[in-house]
């Protein structure tokens, strides 16, 4: 009969070396750990665990614990890896085994081989139960092994056992590599039965402990990487349940989970606590605490990692406004009142607000707050375009977003905006959908609202080209066309210099016109502010959008005409 499934994880870092891993892999935060763990005083500083330490420890945890050999090294780096595994086997944990085999023998093979046979806790690579791992050098470096005759010995032993014992790869004996495409270093390609493994690699900044341009540097090739997290604001929660999940190191402490390279979060210490302290301690309180409320002071590391996000509840109350709502609100507003905004947050915008470093726009703490205050903005009169609302128009999509996606967003606002009940989310695909599908309204707005006001344009398209759609411009505000907030300080004395003599201000600067209408607005400025969005790009040809390119219209039916 199979044990009960496993409730908690404790990994096993078996050894810290002054250089860390000696694997080395490339999106590894080794250099962070072994430079923290080089600082420690000495007492504390124990490079491998102890076979007499490891008893200890292992004996106070319970057998609903499963124990992992892998933490934050190469198990086999240990001498005493292999009794470690069979002592924490025969006690009657589940185990799992991570493993490059670097540093293993054929003794090592037989007893993970006996594990696999094992009546009631086999490896099992089926549900992630307890896994046998086999980590393969792969074509591209990412695992730089040095690849020696004794390390092709015990892997060919390993497949030559394995197939006389009837194991079966995949189900007993899982392989897995950090390409891609799961495709093996040539160098083993004799030895190793197939060329490529059915594995797609993603490789994570490990809660932002891997400096993202370093692995631009060292692996210029490597799609599989993404930016790390800048700061997750709000109240957050961790998805892979991972406070159960905490890390061993040599000393006895144990760290609150893989993600901690940089040793931030000590939950305890299994050489003086008891397994209980461990998640009713002062360490896994503070975390706790701070995830829950982010005006707490102190930092943890949950608030830069991948897998901290935001707790999804379906009763969620949101209101929406669709596009032809939206169209008339703003014709009623913009024809009677002095002062009122329509701005646009697409996805980009969420993604920074969220603290994603991402490719199309810088990320930074100052963009992200300012963003938040932006969207915070709750007024009739400050109409905020989401990209929550409205997907299609007429069954046409124009763009496609997962609900999965609407979701996770739904999830943020509600978790980092204490007035988000009250928000109102107007269509932001209006202005786009109509000047594809109805153009001649587009022109009746251009007509009434934008051409014959007074206005200044923000932005870097070329200026005779655009006043074709906007008519004459009075104040050209040129701000460069890729993040431009960084530049903020230089071009925003030129919006304050000319602000009151508009009745207009059109933001074209991405986010940086998100920031300037809610600078803007706080200066109280009685003017209309309009984001035009799309129509823009699609007027100076830009190829930088899909549904521009994908619909063949004629956007020249916009322009005034000469
Ligand atoms: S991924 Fe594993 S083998 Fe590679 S450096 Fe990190 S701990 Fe070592
Ligand atoms: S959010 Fe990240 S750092 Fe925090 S417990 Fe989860 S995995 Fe670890």
């Amino acid at each position: 009969m199979w044990p009960p499934r496993h409730t908690h994880q404790l990994e096993v870092t078996v050894n810290i070396a002054k250089k860390g891993c000696a694997v080395a892999c490339i999106v590894c935060p080794q250099e962070k750990l072994s430079t923290t763990y080089n600082l420690y005083p000495d007492k504390d500083r124990v490079r491998d665990l102890s076979f007499q330490d490891f008893k200890k420890i292992i004996d106070k945890v319970p057998l609903t614990t499963r124990i992992d050999f892998s933490g934050y090294t190469e198990p086999y780096l240990n001498k005493d890896c292999s009794k470690m595994i069979k002592y924490a086997h025969d006690k009657g944990h589940t185990i799992s085994v991570y493993t490059t085999l670097v540093g293993a023998d054929e003794k090592d093979v037989d007893l993970l081989l006996q594990i696999c046979k094992h009546p009631d806790r086999p490896f099992s690579a089926f549900d992630q139960e307890n896994p046998l791992c086999i980590h393969l050098p792969d074509e591209g470096g990412v695992m730089p092994v040095k690849i020696t005759s004794k390390y092709k010995r015990v892997l060919k032993y390993l497949i030559l056992r394995a197939k006389m014992l009837r194991l079966n790869f995949g189900s007993n004996i899982r392989f897995m590599t950090m390409d891609t495409e799961g495709k093996i270093s040539k160098e083993i390609h004799d030895i190793f039965p197939i060329n490529k493994i059915p594995f797609s690699f993603k490789a994570i900044s490990r809660a932002s402990n891997l400096d993202d341009d370093e692995i631009q540097m060292k692996a210029p090739t490597m799609q599989n990487y993404e930016g790390g997290v800048g700061r997750r604001t709000g109240k957050i929660y961790c998805r892979t349940n991972s406070l159960l999940h905490n890390v061993l190191i040599p000393n006895g402490d144990v760290q609150l989970c893989c993600m901690d390279y940089g040793l931030d979060a000590k939950i305890g210490n299994l050489l003086e606590d008891s397994y209980d302290d461990l998640f009713k301690g002062e360490g896994m309180k503070y975390i706790t605490d701070r995830m829950n409320d982010d005006s707490l002071e102190g930092d943890i590391i949950c608030r830069r990692c991948e897998n901290a996000d935001y707790e999804y509840k379906s009763k969620f109350n949101t209101t929406t406004v669709n596009m032809q709502d939206t169209l008339d609100v703003l014709y009623r507003k913009l024809s009677t009142e002095s002062k009122v905004f329509y701005s646009r947050f697409g996805d980009g915008d969420f993604e920074i607000m969220k603290g994603n470093r991402e490719l199309l726009h810088e990320w930074s703490p100052k963009l992200q707050k300012e963003l938040q205050e932006a969207f915070e903005i709750s007024d009739k009169n400050y109409l905020k375009g989401v990209m929550l609302n409205e997907p299609t128009f007429n069954g046409t999509e124009l763009v496609h977003h997962s609900p999965e996606k609407y979701n996770k967003i739904t999830a943020f606002i509600h978790n980092n905006f204490n007035n988000a009940e009250d928000f109102i989310y107007y269509s932001h695909v209006l202005l786009t959908y109509m000047a594809v599908k109805e153009q001649d309204i587009v022109v009746d707005f251009l007509d009434k609202f934008i051409r014959p006001k007074k206005k200044m344009f923000i932005g870097s398209v070329d200026k005779r080209l655009i006043e074709k759609l906007v008519g004459k411009i009075d104040y050209y505000v040129e701000v460069p066309d890729k993040d431009a907030y960084y530049t903020m300080d230089d071009w925003w004395k030129k919006v304050l210099d000319n602000i009151d003599d508009v009745d207009l201000v059109i933001p074209t600067a991405g986010m940086a016109g998100r920031v300037t209408q809610k600078r803007l607005w706080n200066l109280n400025k009685n003017i209309h502010s309009i984001e035009l969005g799309s129509i823009v790009d699609a007027v100076v040809n830009s190829k930088t959008r899909g549904w521009i390119k994908r619909n063949r219209v004629d956007f020249n039916k916009l322009l005034i005409e000469d």
